[in-house]
């Protein structure tokens, strides 16, 4: 039998379901629900709710959005013959975070990784494929990660692009090999896509 309530438990198992929570973390961030007010919890339980029924994918990007297409895609002061390619979508805010990247983005969702089983059709490339051929695109950064998975996704994606009038271009490696642009200070970032070069 279990030392709580079934509540409590549901609770518990919930909490312990997410990245980096274990058990006692788990249990101290449920007894902390149950101690704050009515109002706090309500909300805390809305926000889960409604980041899963407002949040969506952008059709021409695949950045996570609550609007369609997202603020990149629609804005009129961004430069859009130029896209950037991530990995996830919080890639996307260690490269705003520089202030000197005005293009636009298309985030892959993921790496090719044939250790994990992971082939290019089951990222997200065939609307970046479609994005090059139909719009005026002059340059694809490829922004992914300095690991394996993201030097073979970049090889992989430069052979795809390929055609005439693009350039497709890959960031410095001024980030650390092995390492995840998601920790990147601005100052390395903006080196990094500053010196990017032509694949
Ligand atoms: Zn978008």
């Amino acid at each position: 039998m279990s030392k709580f309530a079934e509540p409590m438990t549901r609770l518990i198992d919930e909490l312990k379901k997410l990245p980096g929570i274990g058990s006692k973390t788990a249990q101290r961030l449920a007894f902390h629900i149950l101690r704050s007010s009515d109002d706090d919890a309500v909300a805390l339980a809305a926000a889960v709710r409604d980041v899963k029924a407002s949040l969506r994918l952008c059709s021409v990007c695949n950045n996570i959005t609550d609007v369609d297409p997202c603020v990149y895609c629609s804005s009129a002061t961004r430069n859009h013959r130029l896209v950037c390619v991530v990995e996830e979508p919080t890639n996307i805010a260690s490269i705003e975070k520089t202030k000197h990247f005005n293009g636009v983005y298309h985030v892959l969702h993921g790496l090719i990784s044939p250790l994990h089983g992971v082939g290019p059709e089951q990222l997200r490339i065939s609307n970046l494929l479609r994005r090059v051929a139909e719009d005026q695109v002059d340059e694809v950064i490829l922004a992914t990660n300095p690991t394996v998975e993201g030097e073979a996704t970049a090889v992989y994606l430069s052979g795809e692009l390929r055609r005439p009038g693009l350039k497709v271009t890959r960031i410095a490696t001024g980030i650390p090999v092995g390492s995840d642009i998601e920790y990147a200070d601005e100052i390395t970032m903006l080196k990094s896509i500053e010196g990017r070069r032509e694949l």
